[in-house]
Formats: structure tokens, sequence, C-alpha cells
């Protein structure tokens, strides 16, 4: 029998896009449409100065839009490989539930056994990583492919494999 190997798959900023809800917030809250553009190499605070108010809102984590390509992507990835969703929900403890059932609504067919919502991610096992942030990626110890998002553009990939999107991801790992 031929054992799978392991994938970690993070949530914000890989299965959500996290950037487009802050910026729907923010054009609510203010007014201000933030462009991407503005946002290229800030951190998340950074650009969307307000962001603290928001993800503490009821409903922030639940409607938080869909990566493209996503769904489809991890549905067969989910038949060839053994995964795993590692996502920090404990530094805003109301994401954890929220978290779960955006889960459940957008990817039916990872089960709850399959979800990891932690505090830190640095004890996580497996063969390969899929992350937006060095702070988890740094600290992995397999293959680990940095998804591109605003926060790390233009910074240099510290020997991990960038990506750009799930269509990649498709390519190399299907
Ligand atoms: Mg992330």
């Amino acid at each position: 029998m031929d054992i799978k190997k392991r994938i970690l798959v993070d949530m914000d900023g890989v299965l959500s896009n996290i950037y487009e809800q802050f910026k729907r917030y923010e054009l609510e809250d203010t007014g201000t449409l933030i462009e991407r553009s503005e946002t290229l190499g800030k951190t998340e605070q950074e650009a969307f100065v307000n962001s603290l108010k928001y993800v503490i809102k009821k409903g922030f984590w639940r409607t938080i839009p869909v990566m493209p390509n996503a769904i489809d992507t991890l549905r067969i990835l989910n038949k060839k490989y053994e995964v795993f969703i590692i996502s920090s929900a404990m530094e805003f403890p109301n994401s954890l539930e929220e978290k779960y059932y955006w889960m459940e609504e957008h990817f039916p067919f990872i089960t709850w056994k399959q979800l990891v919502l932690c505090g830190s991610k640095v004890m996580a096992k497996g063969d390969i990583m899929i992350d937006d942030h060095f702070k988890n990626l740094d600290y992995f110890d397999g293959r680990a492919l940095l998804f591109s998002q605003p926060h790390n553009f233009g910074k240099e990939n510290r020997g991990h494999e960038r990506v750009e999107g799930w269509v990649e991801i498709s390519k190399i790992l299907l």
C-alpha cells in the first residue's frame, strides 16, 4: 500500500481571499476603495489600518470570498494526498466557529478531522505546506510553497517555492 504524502493548506490568503474581504469592509465602513497597488509589500495591518476592527466583527470570517480555482483543485488534491487544512484561529477566537462553517459550506469534501484550527503552526509536520506567510513556512521542514499575496510581494522567497495561485498549484502537484 502506498502512503499518501501529507499536504498542509492554509486558509487566509490561500483558500480564502481575505484581501477582498478587507476591501469590502473598508469600502462599506469608510467609503474608501483600496486598490491592490496600494497594498503591495505592506503588512495586512499597514494596508488596511482598520483591519483589527473588522476581524472581530461577527460574520467577517464566515463571509470571506473563496480564492479563485481553490475548490476544484483542492477536491482533486484531496484524493491524491492526505490533506489537512491548518489555520490560526486563536488570535481571534470568534474566527474559529466561523472558519469551521465556512469550510463546510465551500469545501464539503473536507471532513472535520482534516481541520486544524490552532494557535501557532510551528509544530506542524507534513511533506508539503502551502501558506502565504514566511512565519509559518520558515519553520516547516518539508516542501514549502509560498502563495503570492500582496504582503509578500517583492520579498525574497527565502528558499521557498513561490506560486501565483491555484492553477499553478494544480500544475505542480497534480
Ligand atoms: Mg494565511
